[in-house]
């Protein structure tokens, strides 16, 4: 992949229109509409079109996803537990193998402008590398059109079962990119025991870490003090990150101070756009710094109904359980979706530290773009266009939302009725 292409007549964040000189899956230079011409190497006519930095989903479960497959209903016990113990019961008998079904999903990611992804990976007594190894596929299938980051997550805690740590062990030798960790009160009711051992594997493979941490108020807030005095003292500052961290959605009186201490030890946010309880204060995080991005988390799988692999539904949820209405909150959002997560992914790039920012398009940013129809921003939230054209590393490797190589196109359900 050269990584070389010239893009003409786009419109970055619905201003005026410029031409694009992409270098090694790279910005080389933004020009106003045919001032430039345009090099030898691949042209695309971008014809008028809103572009954006691509999508990026930094919370997802590739595993467990059903997308494509006959509606299933729920058939598990309700709360956590329950949905963790329906996946347990049913995985096995779906129609799909796990490496199909993450694949399918991973595709219909990319299809619809993610080409940066975070998935976790069930790691547990059950499955063993299954579940894993199904998602090791996925992202090799895909291996030209996304960069794809597997976290070994430990669904069911470390403790509860024989040979979790062993399994998390062997999947960070076999390709995991980051260790993870699950509720360490509420799940394993041993957070010391629990944290331990995940910041163990962290030293031990040199990974990053991205724990889940559903737990609410106080509970939270100290199971947070519990991670960063583990950061602190490990100087794992800027390799951690915290999926959810519901606490900081709680209002109490030690959520500023918890914002602070994550944005020093430069620690991430991400999140799956929750409703009520779930609202994390994004612009208290972006205005101290914290890097916040948000992901599908589960779709269409044995805990919930919800999600359909497009990023940009989830920033409309996004900015929807946000009550953001305004362009410029809206498109914070999206920016949170595109950009956010992308700078979770790679340190490198700035930070979204407050309203009004249109990242993704000066010299040396990365040319990971997504092509739409649509007048503003926030006119593609809330339409949605379907149609899309996704570039990954200076190739255009998606049009029109048909992926080349996609190969259980998005008809399972249809196609076997
Ligand atoms: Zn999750």
């Amino acid at each position: 992949m050269s990584g070389k292409l010239h893009l003409t007549n786009v419109r970055p964040w619905g201003g005026d229109p410029v031409d694009i000189a992409i270098e090694k899956g790279a910005i080389a230079a933004v020009s106003a509409v045919g001032t430039v011409a345009a090099p030898a190497g691949p042209v695309l006519d971008g014809a008028g079109r809103l572009i954006l930095p691509a999508l990026s989903d930094v919370h997802l479960h590739l595993d467990s996803s059903c997308l494509g497959l006959p509606f299933r209903a729920y058939t598990g016990e309700p709360g956590r537990w329950g949905r963790i113990m329906n996946d347990r019961a049913n995985w096995r008998s779906a129609e799909r193998s796990v490496a199909e079904r993450a694949t399918f999903t991973l595709a219909t990611a990319i299809a619809n402008g993610a080409t940066r992804i975070r998935t976790h990976a069930q790691v547990d007594a059950d499955s063993k590398l299954t579940k894993f190894d199904g998602v090791l596929a996925a992202r090799e299938r895909y291996a030209d059109a996304a960069d794809v980051q597997i976290v070994a997550f430990p669904q069911v805690g470390i403790l509860l079962e024989p040979g979790v740590f062993d399994l998390l062990d062997a999947a960070l030798r076999g390709g995991a990119d980051l260790i993870g960790g699950i509720d360490p009160c509420e799940i394993d009711r041993d957070p010391v025991r629990h944290l331990d051992a995940v910041f163990e594997l962290a030293e031990r493979h040199q990974v990053g870490a991205d724990i889940h941490l559903h737990e609410a108020g106080e509970l939270g807030l100290f199971t947070l003090s519990l991670i960063l005095e583990r950061v602190e003292a490990l100087g794992m500052q800027g390799r951690v990150t915290i999926s959810h961290a519901r606490a900081l959605a709680s209002g109490l009186r030690g959520v500023p101070a918890t914002i602070e201490r994550l944005a020093a030890n430069r620690v991430d946010i991400t999140h799956a756009a929750g409703g009520s309880g779930w609202e994390l204060p994004l612009l208290d995080l972006a205005a101290a710094g914290v890097r916040v991005g948000v992901g599908m988390d589960g779709q269409r799988d044995y805990w919930s109904p919800y999600g359909n692999g497009d990023m940009l539904d989830r920033a409309w949820q996004l900015a929807f359980v946000q009550r953001y209405s305004s362009d410029p909150q809206v498109e914070h959002a999206l920016a949170v979706a595109t950009w956010g997560g992308a700078s979770i992914l790679d340190h490198e790039l700035p930070v979204l530290d407050r309203l009004g920012l249109h990242p993704g398009f000066t010299s040396g940013d990365p040319a990971e773009f997504v092509l739409m129809d649509a007048v503003s921003p926030t006119a593609a939230v809330m339409d949605r266009p379907a149609e899309r054209t996704v570039i990954h590393q200076g190739a255009v490797v998606s049009v029109d939302t048909a992926l080349d190589g996609f190969e259980i196109p998005g008809h399972w359900g249809r196609a076997r009725q």
